[in-house]
């Protein structure tokens, strides 16, 4: 009797939220006021899909700071440290980069949002966007705990290594505090296999939910942006990300495919690369074989700045905008969109609804109208549910790649298709 793996489970709840969430939708059942909607949408399948995100962001910190702490240790040496940086952050920017060019020329010749009226939801309140002068001062925390007690990955991945290389730096007394950072791993993989058991159920729960809540008229309004913008996602997932696979380590594509599609799904039913961090680090050292020294970093690191998905939205509803509005950016316009969607993505936390606070710094600064926003809204978190699932693929992708390059990728574990799989 062969137990069920956590990643079949996962699928199975997740396609069981699709149907079910989708039938509760276009029976009519979730309206406003009626028992399922109050009962079960907003009640049950709310409470236990909030929970289980609290669960995963309950991880996030300890587990970035233990494993991180280890990696250091374990690297032992600051050159390489330097080079998996250096690498990472080289593929992060490269691939956005690649994403939201690639987004805005295929909407460009699309040409959507031509000849759209301007009806936008005036509720729209343009969010407040980090200048990128202070996201590169925050780097460096003014006080350590209060960075953890936040969850900001940036200080708290810079102080860890600092910590890492100091106690490097103390030989043999470091070494016990190395063995307790040990322990500290051990014990918060513990915990996110607890929090693993229930995965199934809760994303079933928040996929339920949030195919209850589709807004199904908003999207068919919407259908030309949606199919532009999800088409442009797959081919970045499916084309883009695996050439760059392929090219850069050699690694078959396929089997990358099967083994990441666990972290897709929580990626999509979460809409948090951060929330994510706990599933696409412990799928990329079990399944892919990347030494834990690499991915402690890569991953947290790559949650925090790098968003394909969430550029490639950028791009397109930059253009979509562009168009309704009738303005015309040119090329340089077009080029300030793909620079500044690139520092932008490095600035903000992988959390959701962030890519809208990116493209309110991205519209200000090439003078499209903010309102405009507002035209996009309504489907925005099925799209963030979907470009989150590619934002997350990426990072496990770069990690893949700088673990290869640094001799830190297990072969045998990466080809063998039941490396690492976990039964509930
Ligand atoms: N929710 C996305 C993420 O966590 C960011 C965004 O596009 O809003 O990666």
């Amino acid at each position: 009797d062969k137990k069920m793996s956590l990643t079949v489970k996962v699928l199975l709840g997740m396609s069981l939220g699709i149907v079910l969430g989708l039938a509760i939708n276009l029976l009519g059942l979730a309206d406003e006021g009626s028992f399922i909607r109050v009962y079960v949408i907003d009640g049950l399948f709310y409470v236990v899909g909030a929970m289980f995100v609290n669960a995963l962001k309950m991880l996030v910190v300890p587990l970035v700071f233990f494993s991180l702490l280890v990696g250091v240790c374990g690297i032992g040496d600051i050159a390489e440290l330097g080079r998996v940086g250096g690498k990472a952050f080289g593929l992060y920017i490269m691939t956005t980069a690649i994403a939201i060019a690639m987004a805005i020329a295929l909407a460009a010749s699309t040409g959507i949002g031509e000849g759209m009226d301007q009806e936008t939801d005036a509720s729209f309140q343009a969010p407040e966007a980090t200048p990128i002068a202070e996201v590169f001062i925050g780097i460096i925390p003014t006080n350590p705990v209060q960075s953890m007690a936040a969850g900001d990955m940036l200080p708290l991945i810079f102080w860890t290594i600092i910590l890492g290389i100091c106690i490097l730096k103390l030989g043999s007394e470091g070494a016990r505090v190395i063995r307790a950072a040990e322990v500290g791993n051990d014990v918060m993989m513990k915990m996110v296999n607890i929090v693993m058991a229930v995965a199934p159920y809760a994303v079933f729960a928040l996929i339920a939910k949030s195919m209850a809540d589709l807004g199904i008229e908003l999207l068919l309004q919407l259908l030309g942006y949606v199919a532009v913008l999800v088409g442009a996602l797959m081919l970045h997932l499916f084309v883009t990300l695996m050439i760059v696979l392929k090219v850069f380590s050699g690694l078959s594509p396929l089997i990358f495919l099967k083994k990441i599609r666990n972290v897709q799904v929580f990626g999509f039913s979460t809409a948090s690369s951060n929330a994510t961090i706990p599933v696409t680090l412990r799928t990329v050292v079990d399944r892919m074989g990347v030494n834990n020294s690499v991915g402690s970093f890569t991953v947290p690191f790559g949650a925090t700045i790098n968003m394909d998905g969430t550029a490639i939205m950028q791009g397109v509803v930059t253009v979509f905008v562009a168009n309704v509005y009738g303005i015309d950016l040119g090329l340089t316009g077009y080029l300030t969109v793909i620079l500044m969607a690139v520092l932008a993505s490095i600035g903000t936390a992988g959390v959701p609804g962030v890519g809208l606070v990116m493209l309110s710094m991205v519209f200000s600064q090439v003078g499209l109208p903010i309102e405009g926003i507002g035209l996009i809204i309504g489907v925005d978190r099925l799209m963030d549910m979907i470009r989150t699932a590619v934002n997350v693929s990426g990072d496990a992708v770069v990690s893949t790649i700088v673990a290869k390059s640094e001799g830190e990728l297990d072969l045998s574990i990466y080809n063998d298709p039941q490396a690492g799989l976990v039964s509930t």
